[in-house]
């Protein structure tokens, strides 16, 4: 279908793809729109689906058949592996505001983090039960938290799960979801995919945590996150810009980016927020001060310990030196009171 420019109301403003001319009259503009949104919206999630049969929906492209059961890195077939739904309260301001964000954790990644603060359930050192929900039980997951009172849906670590997680918002939307749905991802997303949620996400929430190709392959064991990781905030970007937030500070659309500050710089942070402050100096930017040596950290001697005061500090300097104002920082204190225990009823201590 395309789209011409026109000033004119009584000239031809679309062209149908069998060569029907379409008028400007309001009513039938509209219901147009309308039939072409939904067969584009039919036509990303078959071929989102249809991907799953050789999956290359993340950066990984293991190429597994996950609808017979086959396996790739992630270890996730076809339904979508739910390890926790509730309320949260420790994401950003904008993000929890005061009743809080209806985080949806999926379990199982498409990274292997030594640090990770989740791995009960991203490398399921847990052991802890796992529901395995379909498109439309993922939707009902979606309502439910906004019927609770959510501020948003926040879907963490989605990557691995997106066939499942944009048919599943297609039907929370027609049943009435609207909220804001949050891509909260560790950033290592592959940009064609990213394209077919473009119009899905209303916020994009990714880490960007490595500025070299090293510390990645060390902390995460991926080979590429750098570029993969660059390409697709830039994506992000493109798709919803800056982070909007509403009369009462809640975000509504765009972009916010976290950056956790590791111990001797082993995430590069300088050139981290560089690359950031290139997209756009606006934009905003979550610098995390909460590591702390979790899981195997120990395999990697700077990850030993937790993050000083002077090295966080230096950080918040780089960024204000790059012209990044808009920055959430955090209390160094606070970190105990922010690594869940999946194993608990909350994770969190408050959801
Ligand atoms: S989503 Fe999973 S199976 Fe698909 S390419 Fe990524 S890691 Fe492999």
């Amino acid at each position: 279908m395309t789209v011409a420019a026109c000033t004119d109301p009584s000239r031809v403003l679309r062209v149908g793809p069998t060569g029907n001319v379409i008028r400007s009259q309001a009513g039938w503009l509209m219901h147009a729109m309308s039939e072409t949104q939904g067969w584009r919206t039919e036509r990303r999630l078959l071929s989102l689906r249809e991907r799953l049969r050789a999956c290359d929906l993340c950066p990984r492209q293991c190429g597994v058949d996950r609808t017979a059961g086959q396996l790739g890195f992630c270890r996730t077939g076809a339904d979508a592996p739910v390890a926790h739904v509730g309320l949260h309260f420790g994401e950003e301001p904008p993000i929890s505001g005061s009743n809080g964000s209806g985080t949806i954790f999926f379990a199982h990644c498409n990274l292997r983090c030594v640090f990770c603060q989740n791995h009960q359930i991203s490398q399921g050192t847990g052991n802890l039960a796992v529901r395995y929900l379909s498109d439309y039980e993922l939707a009902d997951e979606m309502l439910s938290v906004e019927k609770r009172g959510a501020h948003n849906v926040n879907l963490v670590s989605p990557s691995h799960v997106v066939a499942q997680i944009a048919s599943a918002i297609t039907i929370a939307r027609g049943r009435g979801l609207r909220i804001p749905v949050v891509y909260n991802t560790n950033g290592y997303d592959a940009v064609d995919t990213l394209r077919e949620l473009d119009g899905l996400i209303d916020i994009y929430l990714p880490d960007i945590k490595y500025s070299s190709e090293e510390a990645a392959e060390a902390c995460s064991a991926v080979s590429d996150y750098v570029p993969v990781n660059r390409r697709a905030i830039a994506e992000m970007f493109r798709q919803v810009g800056n982070l909007l937030l509403d009369d009462d500070g809640l975000a509504r659309r765009g972009l916010l980016v976290r950056h956790l500050v590791l111990p001797e710089n082993l995430a590069g942070s300088r050139a981290s927020l560089a690359f950031l402050a290139s997209l756009s100096p606006e934009m905003v930017v979550g610098l995390m001060s909460q590591y702390s040596p979790q899981h195997r950290a120990d395999e990697v001697p700077a990850l030993s310990r937790r993050i000083t005061y002077e090295e966080y500090e230096r950080v918040i300097d780089w960024a204000l030196e790059l012209g990044l104002e808009n920055c959430f920082v955090q209390e160094l204190e606070s970190t105990q009171l922010l690594v869940p225990d999946f194993g608990s009823e909350e994770p969190f201590g408050n959801s």
